[in-house]
C-alpha cells in the first residue's frame, strides 16, 4: 500500500516545531494521547502573521506547547484567524481559547461548527431514547452502548468552548489568505461537512481527514442520523477531489505524512471500502446476520477494545447502511425489534 505515494517530507517536525512544506505553508505536529499519537495543523501565511488551520486537542501539553509558539517560536508573528476543517477533537480543539486569548475570528463551515455547538448544549442527550435502542436492535451490548452514548461528554473534555460566531466557509467559495486565493471544498463522510483548502497558484491542498497517506479516516453511521449514508458522501468527496486536483498537487493531511499521489491513494482508499462492501456481501450468502456480527466480517478479525469497537461498529454500520440504499441487502426488524441484515428479496 502506498508505495507509489511520493513523499516529500519523510520526518514530521518535533512537537512544538515548524517545517515550511509550501511556500508560506508550515507544518506542525501536536500530540495526541491516542492510539494516532499525532495531529497535523498548519500555519498559512497572513500578511505579517499566519493564520492556523486546526488546533490540537485542549490539554495541558497542546496548552503548552501553543504558549512557547505565541511567546517565541513564531518568531513575533502573531496568529491572525483561526480556521477548522471539522469538528473532531483533535482539530477543533483549542479553537475557541486561542480565539478568546487571542482575540481571533474562527472560520469554520455551518455543519461542523454547528455539530460542536450541537454537543456542547446538549452533550449528554445522546445518553437516552431513541439512540440506545438503536445500539441495542443492532446487536451491541451494554457496555460498548455506554461508550457510544457517553462520546458527548468525553469529546467535551477535550474541546474548549466554541466561539459565540463564526465566518462560514462554503464550497465553492474562496478565502483570501496572505494575498492568495484559497478555494473551499467540503465532503461528507468523516464529519458532515469537513473543510478541505486548495492553493491553486501553490500547488497544494490542505485536505484535513479525508484523504491520508496511510490511515482510512473512520466514517460512521451516528446513532442521530440511523438511516443516513455517510460511505457514499465519503465516496461521492474522493471521486470529486480526484477530478478536480491535478495529479501532481501537494497533499497537506490532517494526519500521517504530506504526499504528492492524490489520485492514486484515493483509488486505494475506494478499492478498501469495495472490499469490505463485498466482505459483507459475501457473508450474507451463508445467512442473516446483526450489524455487530459483520464487524469481524469488515474488519478481518474481531475486536475487543471496546472503545475500538465503537468505532468499528459504526463503520460497519456505514457499508451496511450504503448497501442498504442500493438495494444490494435488506434490513428488517424483527418483532423484539432487533434488526437482521440479510440479501435483498
Ligand atoms: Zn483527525
Amino acid at each position: 500500500m502506498a508505495v507509489q505515494l511520493d513523499f516529500r517530507f519523510p520526518t514530521p517536525p518535533a512537537p512544538g516545531e515548524t517545517l515550511e512544506v509550501a511556500e508560506g505553508v508550515l507544518w506542525l505536529r501536536l500530540p495526541l494521547p491516542f492510539r494516532l499519537d499525532h495531529v497535523n495543523v498548519y500555519l498559512i501565511e497572513d500578511g505579517a502573521g499566519f493564520a492556523l488551520l486546526d488546533t490540537g486537542i485542549d490539554d495541558e501539553t497542546t496548552r503548552q506547547i501553543w504558549d512557547g509558539l505565541i511567546a517565541g517560536a513564531l518568531k513575533g508573528r502573531p496568529l491572525t484567524r483561526i480556521l477548522s476543517s471539522h469538528c473532531h477533537p483533535d482539530h477543533i480543539g483549542l479553537a475557541g481559547w486561542l480565539c478568546d486569548r487571542l482575540g481571533l475570528e474562527l472560520h469554520a463551515t455551518q455543519t461542523e461548527y454547528l455539530d460542536a455547538l450541537n454537543i456542547r448544549l446538549d452533550a449528554g442527550a445522546l445518553n437516552s431514547e431513541p439512540y440506545r435502542s438503536f445500539y441495542l436492535n443492532h446487536g451491541l451490548d451494554e457496555a460498548r452502548i455506554e461508550i457510544l452514548l457517553n462520546r458527548g461528554l468525553h469529546y467535551l473534555r477535550m474541546v474548549s468552548h466554541l466561539p459565540r460566531t463564526f465566518n462560514r466557509m462554503m464550497a465553492e467559495e474562496t478565502l483570501e489568505i496572505g494575498g492568495r486565493t484559497f478555494e473551499v471544498l467540503t465532503g461528507g463522510g468523516h464529519s458532515a461537512e469537513q473543510a478541505m483548502l486548495y492553493c491553486r497558484e501553490g500547488g497544494f491542498i490542505l485536505c484535513a481527514d479525508q484523504a491520508m497517506a496511510k490511515i482510512s479516516p473512520n466514517i460512521s453511521v451516528e446513532a442521530i442520523d440511523p438511516n443516513g449514508d455517510p460511505l457514499g458522501a465519503y465516496l461521492r468527496s474522493l471521486r470529486q477531489l480526484k477530478q478536480e486536483l491535478p495529479p501532481e498537487t501537494l497533499a497537506l493531511p490532517g494526519h500521517n505524512l504530506p504526499f504528492v499521489g492524490l489520485g492514486v491513494r484515493i483509488d486505494e482508499l475506494i478499492a478498501h471500502h469495495q472490499a469490505r462492501c463485498e466482505a459483507i456481501l459475501k457473508a450474507l450468502q451463508v445467512g442473516p446476520s446483526s450489524a455487530l456480527d459483520l464487524v469481524p466480517v469488515v474488519f478481518g478479525r474481531s475486536i475487543d477494545d471496546p472503545h475500538q469497537m465503537s468505532f468499528a461498529f459504526g463503520e460497519t454500520l456505514a457499508h451496511v447502511n450504503y448497501l442498504a440504499r442500493r438495494k444490494e441487502l435488506a434490513i428488517r426488524a424483527g418483532k423484539d425489534g432487533a434488526w437482521t441484515i440479510s440479501q435483498p428479496v
